[in-house]
């Protein structure tokens, strides 16, 4: 029985990705171990942060760095940075950042929903979005034109949740930034490489601590000191209704520590994954084959095409069914509407690909006998 049964809840196999939904990552014991030794004590708050800022400078090779209670919160804190500075009567006036400079600048196929609102949690932080272009479509000119003297910075999505055609690079956006000596805010909570966009010279980057770095629920901002120093300050203000706490910003250290040590296992999860897709091999209606990520990141996923015609179900019944079982199982379902499902390796523990595959083949099997009656 799992901690979660205790509670009365379903036991889940989450083979859907790192979803906040879901509870994110499951923690390496490690990281597990750090998290309790630290709730178990008491520590100087405002030390804590400063060397978790140090900790997250030396993986991200960023000047500085600042602990959140995720990639969401980090939003809000560094727009309210850009915007409210140190000063500590405007950080305690935002989000009402009337009659400063507060725009923010979005192209219209960044401002997404990634569970939440994108633009939300900027005017969380004070900031008054301004989309240029439209959803698929963003010139350069549209970006230049909307900028003024009352623009606080120019704001760049790197997920898969971004429309990826018809946008404004990101190396784009920097130059423009540079030009015009407006800070650029990148959001990269998903993303794998922790060094790649402070090193393009983005000012300020914000990640997700249970993602990539399969950390506890965190987040952290890296970049410019002066602009970290002022996300430091935000605590005061908007930060305290999202506060990390001593064991998360704990759990977040060792897992930057772990991060720096890890081996690549692309191959682990292709082997899981191809295996998979063997044993799904003689079910009827369903083709499986290994894909990377959509964004290119090295993730290499199981994606199932199912043929209606064949199965008797629809992909997203298909999925509908495995949720519905005990123990239920999630899978990533961004292209069920046109038949496939894709099994993510990732969050998977020991095993728990065979017991998908057994799953699906009952589901199956179920859905022919059916058909037959
Ligand atoms: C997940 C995600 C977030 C939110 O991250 P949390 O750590 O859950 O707050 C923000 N932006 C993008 C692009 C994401 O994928």
């Amino acid at each position: 029985m799992n901690i979660y049964q205790k509670f009365g809840l379903r036991k889940i196999i989450n083979a859907s990705g790192k979803m906040t939904v879901l509870g994110a990552s499951a923690v390496h014991s490690e990281i597990a171990q750090a998290l309790s030794a630290a709730a178990m004590d008491y520590v100087d708050i405002h030390e804590l942060m400063i060397a978790a800022g140090k900790k997250i400078a030396q993986v991200t090779g960023a000047e500085n760095g600042c602990p959140t209670a995720g990639a969401a919160p980090g939003i809000a804190i560094a727009t309210a940075a850009v915007i409210a500075g140190e000063n500590l009567a405007l950080v305690e006036r935002v989000p009402n950042t009337d009659g400063l400079k507060n725009e923010i600048i979005l192209q219209k196929g960044h401002s997404v929903h990634f569970g939440a609102s994108l633009p939300q949690m900027i005017a969380l932080g004070g900031g008054k979005v301004v989309e240029v272009g439209q959803a698929n479509h963003v010139e350069k000119d549209h970006i230049l034109g909307a900028i003024n003297e009352k623009t606080a910075a120019l704001f760049y999505i790197k997920s898969h949740h971004a429309v990826q055609k018809g946008m404004q690079s990101l190396e784009t956006m920097i130059a423009i930034a540079k030009e015009r000596n407006i800070p650029i805010l990148v959001d990269a909570a998903a993303e794998e490489d922790f060094k790649c966009y402070i090193a393009k010279g983005a000012d300020i980057v914000i990640y997700s601590g249970g993602k990539a770095l399969e950390g506890p629920t965190s987040g952290l901002i890296c970049g410019r000191e002066d602009l970290i120093k002022a996300c430091h300050k935000q605590y005061k203000g908007i930060g305290r209704a999202m506060k990390v706490g001593k064991e998360s910003i704990v759990g977040l250290m060792t897992a930057l520590e772990r991060y720096e040590l890890k081996d690549d296992d692309s191959q682990g999860q292709m082997d899981r994954m191809n295996w998979l897709i063997q044993e799904l091999a003689a079910v009827p209606g369903i083709k499986g084959a290994l894909v990377q990520d959509e964004a290119g990141r090295a993730i290499y996923r199981a994606q199932l095409t199912v043929d209606e015609k064949i199965t008797g179900i629809s992909a997203i019944t298909l999925a509908k069914e495995l949720e519905a079982g005990d123990p239920a199982i999630y899978t990533r379902n961004y292209y069920a509407n046109i038949g496939i499902i894709n099994i993510d390796p990732r969050p998977l523990l020991l095993d728990q690909e065979k017991i998908i595959a057994n799953r699906i083949r009952e589901i199956m099997s179920k859905c022919k006998g059916k058909e037959e009656k």
